[in-house]
């Protein structure tokens, strides 16, 4: 796809063409970055961000983008739904809603019950708002068991299991080691082996247990801190698409800066058109486009989230064997049947490398990622055995 033509694509869709929460300031602000960035759309958090993962990160890039839908013939009955946009700041990213509704008013009330839905996810799982469940869980002393909420609990469970599949690359217990990323981030200064060796000990998933009869959360040695960032955006991304489904609205989008859930395709369309970014020699213009519906669909990477100290480049994501960012240049795509699969995958991919990650990703039925990766100056492109099949389309 030629850069003319990608941008063709962008100015003939009419993606957030109403939002009731978005500023004026900030959609001339995403228009202005989206077009010469191709495929990556920036947003400058605004004061309202709670970021689960990063705090107000600077301009937060997308990987993926929604293109607009594929046409074919339109059915009858479908004729009347008109598509609307809704954007709104929550876990420090704006999500964003595209969905097809009959009138302005059913779009506009089942959009902030979906955006709603999202800022009671955020309240229970940012690792920013101090008062946050998950972070009053972090603060019960260790050995004794907390009963949760049934979304932290059901989080918190998805979660063990992609920990126990990656073999514990992915893993929510990394928060002591985050919590050193943010410092070195800051102070330009890698933690000390002593540091790393003493986060280590509070790190691992099964130092987490979980009680499924009785919702009960133990966290089983002292200074464990968990963190969602990996899995929650994916996670909400999905929720708030269910609430849109139980509107009726089931020809929507929810997207959550790299984590994106798809519906039912846009009337007459054989599904959402998502493009994503490229690294490397490909630069930020696309790597493909897949054609995806009721799916989810997620890109991790550290395109603009990461730490250079002594020439090295230091990911957000964390290798839960180092206790150190990632230093192997990756971004993971990934496809499955819903958000919260591909959130974390792509984040356990991520730090497993292409190899083992794809067997992963194989592993899991209906599931594909696309794995760009860049090392000693060569680019190279990974598909999981489905990718076709699954994702391209054109
Ligand atoms: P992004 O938040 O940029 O979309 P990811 O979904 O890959 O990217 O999540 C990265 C975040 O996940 C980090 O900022 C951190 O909060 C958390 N994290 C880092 N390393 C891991 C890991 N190995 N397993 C689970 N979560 C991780
Ligand atoms: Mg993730």
């Amino acid at each position: 796809m030629t850069k003319a033509e990608n941008r063709h694509s962008l100015e003939g869709t009419d993606f957030l063409r109403s939002s009731f929460s978005l500023q004026i300031s900030d959609l001339a602000r995403y228009l202005g970055r989206l077009l010469p960035h191709l495929c990556v759309i920036n947003f400058r958090n605004t004061e309202h961000g709670t970021r689960n993962t990063g705090c107000l990160r600077p301009p937060l890039w997308f990987a993926l983008l929604l293109l607009g839908g594929c046409h074919s013939p339109q059915p009858t009955s479908s004729l009347k739904l008109q598509r609307f946009g809704f954007s709104s700041p929550h876990m420090g990213t704006m999500f964003q809603i595209t969905l097809y509704a009959p009138d302005e008013a059913a779009a506009g009330s089942a959009a902030r019950s979906a955006f709603a839905r999202v800022a009671a996810l955020d309240d229970i799982m940012s690792d920013y708002q101090a008062d946050s469940e998950l972070m009053r869980l972090c603060d019960a002393p260790p050995g004794r068991p907390v009963r949760v909420s049934a979304d932290l609990f059901d989080v918190l469970e998805k979660a063990q299991r992609f920990s126990a599949l990656s073999e514990g690359a992915f893993d929510v217990t990394v928060g002591p080691f985050v919590r050193l990323w943010r410092f070195a981030r800051k102070k330009k200064v890698l933690p000390t082996p002593a540091e790393i060796t003493a986060a280590a000990a509070s790190v691992g998933y099964k130092k987490l247990r979980l009680a499924r009869r009785q919702h009960t959360v133990t966290l089983l040695v002292p200074n464990m801190r968990l963190d969602l960032g990996g899995i929650a955006k994916g996670y909400a991304a999905e929720e708030a698409l269910a609430v849109l489904k139980g509107r009726g609205l089931t020809h929507a989008l929810v997207a959550a800066s790299g984590d994106i859930a798809v519906g039912d395709p846009p009337p007459g369309q054989r599904g959402w058109r998502v493009a994503i970014a490229g690294i490397g020699a490909l630069g930020r213009s696309s790597a493909g486009t897949v054609l995806l519906h009721n799916a989810g669909i997620s890109t991790s990477g550290d395109t603009e989230q990461f730490v250079e100290i002594g020439g090295t480049r230091y990911s957000h994501i964390i290798d839960p064997v180092t206790g150190l960012g990632l230093t192997h240049q990756i971004q993971v795509t990934i496809i499955a049947p819903n958000a919260t699969t591909t959130d974390a995958l792509a984040t356990g991919v991520s730090v497993m490398g292409p190899e083992r990650g794809l067997a992963l990703v194989d592993s899991f039925p209906r599931t594909a990622a696309l794995v760009l990766t860049r090392s000693d100056g060569k680019d190279r492109v990974w598909t999981s055995r489905r990718f076709k099949s699954i994702a391209l389309k054109e």
